[in-house]
């Protein structure tokens, strides 16, 4: 070390503190980047690496970027999952003794980051973390763009990582100490990046943000997150709202796997939002409404009062059409009143933004009384809430102009009359500057030359400019020469340059002085950011609920109904793909289950492509749409409040590279099999598919009865073995429905209509002929199966058409097992062969 220069000692030194970061070193107009840091950065960022001495006998990688294009540069690294530590110099060059300081004002990470790209308008940025606890483990959400902060706890890291998954978090900060193997798991299946923080203290500041929270616990984890925040932002965090604790059982559950197969917030298909059932719903007008809307999809509620009320306020903003199209243009003029109180408490909010924010404030009555207009017991609870914030309004109206400019170094940003002192610099510089339009007026009477003017540049100041054409008339000696250019010579007087220094003093003082009290004002901003927080919230209530009323009018949703068990759907739709469907109507289909163990589960059959995965899918949406408070695409809707919902549909191609689609299938299948309850919601669509056919069916049945006979979760099961559909004999709740198809001159036509019993005919070969296989090969297939359906086959009295594998007594026989206590022994036998099986498969816990 002691052989670089001073700067590279300094630099090393700061380095070696940021070790998992990109060092941005400011060197006067550029950040700097040395050794490895600037070998991969020049990879990273495509820029040119170069090499500089330092001291040492080989010379040291280097590259840069220059400090005005900086966030560009930052934004793309933290993309990539990277950490930027921000090292400014922190004293002024000229004063400097040796080297200038430097020190590392900001330390930015995926989960910190406060604007640009990766920070989308209508989605949070949250940070978590996790704590290993004796009984579980402490889980703290925080986002540093809005304040939002809260924690929970849970006893299984499965339930961790699909907190991790559903609120989109980039960044989980646990302590180092963590096992290797949790760690893994929350970079592969989550895709975040995981940052230490062995600091958990819960003091100071700290202390006060965990107010509501009793659990020394959770105090911990969220003082983890809270330590990670300040170590990195290195300033303090006005903005940080108390913590709020909610429980996982509070709310409808879904795993990780779940939501994406429903394509909630995004489609599989790829990561956009396009297709989704957010896409669909997304009528907010704001940008905290946008995430609110968001927020209320990950988490369905399963209080019925709690459903109720939201249920209502959609009802009433559903009726009230005229106060509704108000609203909505209302919120339209709101501004992101919660990011914009982060920015105020980071100190890089403009006059632009503050007069947003007034524009904001000026629309919150107006709003009120709309609100109050829909004559509803909670309309007028909200109204109540809703803090118009007058006096910060009258304080941004008093002092900045309806125009500022970006800067705020620059002035023009305070109106007259606000600060009797700006008043009288503007005075003066106006003064100076009608003097000069005097002079003007005057020196062309005086010199009668017509085109003389007064002008000003940044190298001369203020000029007398006369033409040459014009030269003549004027007598040698009027004035002094400065400047001359091809077509005209430029003078000064005496008198010009001392209004000049006036006026060049004024305006200097003039914008220093407006900095100071813009500061000032920001100040006073900033005591308003816990009511700008609550009034954003309020906002943004208002705006997903008049979300709700918009779509739910738009596409004649029917507000359901709840029951204790039962389920009937009259007309239900797919809200999606009704949505998506260009060329036909969408056929609306019934769905009745009923209560207790009566119908509970559905087994669908039905030929490839004939909507039997759309139906299952429109009964979960149904239940979800239900369940955060929006009207359900259905004629009527009576439907049970469900606490979770499984499922394991289609291919999904999963995040765990290696994992062949059947381990997938069976973990997901897994996870519903421990885990669902009589009150939940499983959808398995083809189970089995996976593996060879015997197999796969010997799964499937065996699925079947296990959920039937320990569990009784509503089912809707469909499958492709034909043979299953028997199972009606010998489970009591289990009922047969399929789609139907007509053949239509020798070719299927699929009605998309669910209709009882099971379906008779597998319309596999036709659809081949569908998607033109070569006619020689249809016949062929035609042949082969006709030679099949001639071998004996199974009658209803008897067991399905037994395929080897299966053949033995065992596999047979449980669907007879009612009434036969060998037989039902050996059943159970069976039953909890499969559950030790699946839990074998040890991979989520
Ligand atoms: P399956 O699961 O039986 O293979 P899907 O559910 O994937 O079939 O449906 C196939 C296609 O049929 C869907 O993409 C959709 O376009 C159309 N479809 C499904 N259900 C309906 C319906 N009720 N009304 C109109 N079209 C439908």
């Amino acid at each position: 070390m002691a052989t670089y220069t001073p700067m590279m000692q300094q630099y090393l030194k700061i380095k070696a503190e940021y070790e998992d970061a990109f060092l941005f070193f400011r060197l006067g107009d550029f950040y700097e980047m040395f050794f490895e840091d600037a070998v991969n950065a020049s990879q990273e960022l495509e820029i040119t690496l170069t090499s500089r001495d330092g001291g040492s006998s080989e010379r040291i990688p280097m590259c840069g970027v220059p400090y005005h294009s900086a966030p560009n540069y930052i934004e793309q690294l933290i993309q990539k999952g990277y950490k930027v530590a921000i090292c400014e110099q922190t004293e002024d060059p000229k004063q400097a003794k040796g080297v200038v300081r430097r020190e590392v004002v900001q330390l930015i990470t995926p989960g910190t980051v406060m604007e640009g790209k990766g920070v989308s308008e209508k989605e949070n940025n949250f940070l978590v973390s996790v704590t290993v606890l004796e009984d579980g483990f402490g889980f703290a959400v925080a986002d540093v763009t809005t304040g939002e902060n809260s924690v929970t706890k849970t006893e299984r890291f499965d339930e961790v990582l699909n907190e991790i998954y559903s609120l989109g978090a980039k960044e989980a900060v646990i302590e180092s100490t963590m096992a290797e193997d949790f760690q893994k798991q929350m970079r592969d299946r989550c895709g975040v990046a995981v940052s230490y923080e062995n600091e958990d203290s819960v003091e100071g500041e700290a202390l006060s943000l965990l107010h509501p929270i009793s659990s020394p616990d959770l105090k911990r984890s969220f003082a983890r997150l809270f330590h990670y925040m300040i170590r990195t932002q290195k300033r303090s965090l006005e903005h940080l709202q108390e913590v709020q604790q909610y429980e996982l059982s509070s709310f409808l559950k879904m795993d990780l796997y779940s939501k994406r197969n429903l394509e909630l917030t995004e489609t599989i298909r790829s990561t956009g939002k396009k297709g989704s059932l957010l896409w669909l719903l997304d009528e907010t007008k704001t940008a905290m409404g946008g995430r609110l809307l968001k927020q209320w999809m990950d988490r369905p509620l399963i209080d019925r009062r709690k459903i109720e009320e939201r249920l209502e306020m959609t009802e009433v903003l559903l009726q009230k059409f005229f106060e509704r199209e108000d609203i909505r243009e209302g919120l339209k003029e709101v501004y992101d009143l919660e990011r914009l109180a982060g920015r105020v408490a980071y100190g890089n909010v403009n006059a632009r933004d503050l007069i947003q924010l007034k524009k904001s404030l000026q629309r919150i009555p107006s709003l009120t009384e709309l609100v109050k207009a829909l004559e509803h017991p909670f309309a007028e609870k909200l109204a109540e809430k809703m803090d118009p914030c007058e006096s910060l309004e009258e304080l941004l109206e008093a002092s900045l102009v309806e125009q500022p400019p970006i800067s705020v170094k620059e002035g023009n940003m305070m109106k007259d009359g606000y600060n009797s002192q700006l008043d009288q610099y503007r005075d003066a510089g106006r003064n100076g500057k009608t003097w000069i339009a005097e002079l003007e007026a005057s020196e062309r009477e005086r010199t009668g030359i017509r085109s003389l003017k007064v002008g000003y540049n940044r190298v001369f100041g203020y000029y007398i400019e006369i033409t040459r054409a014009n030269l003549h008339l004027l007598p040698e000696g009027t004035y002094e020469r400065k400047q001359t250019l091809t077509n005209a010579e430029r003078f000064i007087t005496p008198d010009l340059k001392e209004k000049e220094a006036l006026i060049l003093e004024a305006e200097d003082n003039m914008s220093q002085l407006e900095y100071e009290l813009f500061l000032g004002l920001r100040e006073q901003v900033r005591e308003f950011i816990p009511r700008l927080q609550s009034l954003a919230k309020c906002i943004s209530e208002l705006d997903v609920l008049q979300c709700f009323a918009a779509v739910s009018d738009k596409r004649r949703y029917t507000r359901p109904v709840f029951s204790d068990g039962e389920m009937d759907i009259t007309g239900g739709r797919h809200p999606v793909v009704e949505k998506v469907l260009q060329t036909q109507e969408y056929v609306p289909n019934d769905c009745r289950m009923g209560n207790e163990m009566e119908r509970s589960i559905l087994l669908i059959t039905g030929p490839n492509m004939s909507g039997k995965s759309t139906y299952m899918r429109q009964v979960a949406l149904t239940a979800i749409l239900a369940q955060i408070g929006c009207f359900v695409p259905a004629e009527k809707a009576v439907l049970p409040v469900f606490d979770q919902i499984f499922t394991r549909i289609g291919a999904a191609d999963d995040l765990i590279s290696g994992q062949s689609t059947f381990m997938v299938e069976m973990l997901e299948a897994r996870n519903a099999i421990v885990h669902a309850t009589g009150k939940s919601l499983i959808l398995f669509d083809e189970i089995g598919r996976g593996t060879s056919t015997y197999d796969g069916m010997a799964l499937a049945q065996a699925m079947i009865e296990y959920i039937h006979n320990h569990i009784g979760a509503k089912t809707l099961f469909s499958t492709h073995y034909h043979e299953l559909t028997v199972l009606d004999q010998a489970l009591k709740s289990l009922s047969n429905v399929h789609v139907r198809a007509v053949e239509r001159n020798g070719r299927v036509v699929f009605l998309h209509k669910i209709a009882e019993g099971p379906a008779d005919k597998s319309y596999g070969i036709h659809v081949a002929e569908l998607a033109e296989l070569p006619a020689e090969l249809i016949q062929r297939a035609q042949e082969i199966l006709e030679k099949l359906e001639k071998q004996p086959k199974p009658s209803q009295e008897n067991a399905p058409e037994p395929p080897a594998a299966v053949h033995d007594e065992e596999a047979q026989l449980s669907f007879f097992a009612e009434g036969n206590p060998r037989k039902k022994r050996k059943q159970d036998a069976g039953d909890h062969s499969l559950k030790s099986a699946l839990l074998e498969l040890n991979l989520l816990e």
